[in-house]
């Protein structure tokens, strides 16, 4: 058994904890360990397509991540319509004052990017490495997990959970708030007759959101359904699927013609209070996981990432201990009000939209025409979803 310490050890080596320990190396001297449970990226199968936005964009090229990408598609228009109900809006680049709303990636691409930027840096950065348990006492975080077959525990000043929220039942005061939305996201790539233009569609209906996003030659859909449908569509042969599918999503792009693998997904709200514990810190999905509605989720969760590496930064260069109950109520007050405008966005676009109600629907209906025809009004919806509360 070996013992190691570390200033930081970042559990969860998905994009977000990786983008973590890339901000901090890139930028310090600090020890920092990053343990990932699953092997090599070439094991890393996740279709589901990831709609960064311009400020994500800015981030991970800071990171030097961005010219790492294989393949990205812009976003150059949003075309938000409710199935069955007049009004719709149109968010366009002009209309934001960005050169894209945003860029689609898929997961598995983004992972790959950022593992091979990790393989650069002065990382201490271990994958196969799944952590069993983890406690905290005043001074130091306390970490076991095995790695090719070797026991080890570490230590650190600062624990970071990046695991997507396995391990915080074991932290001190950290719960969990969980809305089940009782639906599931279907994912898979699928070609149109009408070839993809920079323009994302989302559609909102009684079931959920159906949102088709610019990917290559492709159009990346993630189509929310219940979980009996769920499992129905992703027994269904392409050709049902793919006419199921256009019933759903209407004649805009013309008949659908070709699909890739599908994959499903549950979906809940789920947020930790507080967010962070003794010398502990929570970013990403184990802060707060989201509806994939208007694509928030990652976003959110890499800008959890970008200012925890701030506060983390600031601390050290005043020459003051990292991990201390003073910094990290710092980095919590730094995330309140992006995190709730994240959770409180995608929450009431949910429940508004998903309802059987017809009067809510006209009114839904009502609020997308309005805002499609005040400039000012679409101009702050876009920079919200582009760079959260900043925007
Ligand atoms: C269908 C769908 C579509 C989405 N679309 C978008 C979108 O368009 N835009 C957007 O911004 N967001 C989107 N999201 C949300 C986005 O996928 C997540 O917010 C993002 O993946 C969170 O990243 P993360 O690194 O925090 O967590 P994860 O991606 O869950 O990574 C957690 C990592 O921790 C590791 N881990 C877990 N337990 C342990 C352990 N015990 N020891 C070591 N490692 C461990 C896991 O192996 C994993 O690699 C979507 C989500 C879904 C489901």
């Amino acid at each position: 058994m070996s013992l190691e310490n570390y200033d930081i050890a970042i559990i969860g080596g998905g994009p977000v904890g990786m983008a973590l320990a890339l901000a901090l190396s890139c930028n310090s001297n600090l020890s920092i360990l990053l343990l990932e449970a699953r092997g090599l990226p070439e094991k890393v199968d996740d279709e589901r397509p990831l709609a960064l936005s311009h400020g994500s964009h800015l981030i991970l090229q800071r990171l030097g991540v961005w010219e790492k990408l294989s393949q990205f598609t812009p976003i150059n228009t949003i075309h938000i319509s409710n199935k069955g109900y007049f009004g719709r809006t149109v968010l366009t680049t002009e209309d934001a004052g960005v050169p894209a709303l945003g860029y689609v990636v898929n997961y598995h691409d983004l992972f790959r990017a950022l593992y091979d930027k990790s393989l650069q840096s002065n990382l201490h950065y271990q994958t196969g490495a799944a952590v069993q348990p983890c406690a905290t006492d005043d001074q130091l975080g306390h970490v076991q997990y095995s790695h090719a077959g070797i026991e080890k525990t570490i230590s650190a000043k600062l624990l970071v959970l990046a695991d997507g929220g396995q391990l915080s039942s074991q932290i001190k005061d950290i719960t969990y708030q969980t809305t089940e939305y009782d639906q599931w996201a279907i994912v898979a790539n699928v070609r149109t007759e009408e070839q993809q233009t920079g323009v994302a569609y989302e559609r909102f209906t009684s079931d959920g959101p159906v949102a088709l996003l610019p990917s290559g030659e492709y159009f990346a859909l993630v189509w929310t359904v219940s979980p009996e449908a769920a499992k129905e569509i992703l027994a269904m042969d392409e050709n049902r699927f793919l006419t199921r599918l256009h019933e759903h999503f209407g004649n805009r792009l013309g008949q659908f013609v070709h699909t890739g693998k599908r994959s499903g997904f549950p979906l809940a709200l789920k947020y930790a209070v507080p967010a962070t514990s003794q010398r502990t810190a929570l970013v990403g999905n184990a802060a707060q996981t989201l509806h994939p509605v208007a694509g928030q989720g990652f976003n959110l969760g890499l800008r959890d990432a970008y200012e925890l590496a701030q506060e983390i930064l600031d601390t050290t260069s005043n020459s003051k201990e990292i991990g201390t109950p003073p910094m990290l109520t710092r980095y919590r007050q730094r995330r309140r009000t992006d995190s709730q405008g994240g959770r409180i966005f995608t929450d009431s676009l949910i429940k508004l939209f998903s309802n059987e109600n017809t009067l809510l629907k006209h009114c839904c209906g009502l609020g997308l025409t309005i805002m499609d025809n005040f400039p000012p009004i679409k101009r702050f919806v876009a920079r919200r979803m582009i760079f959260g509360t900043r925007g």
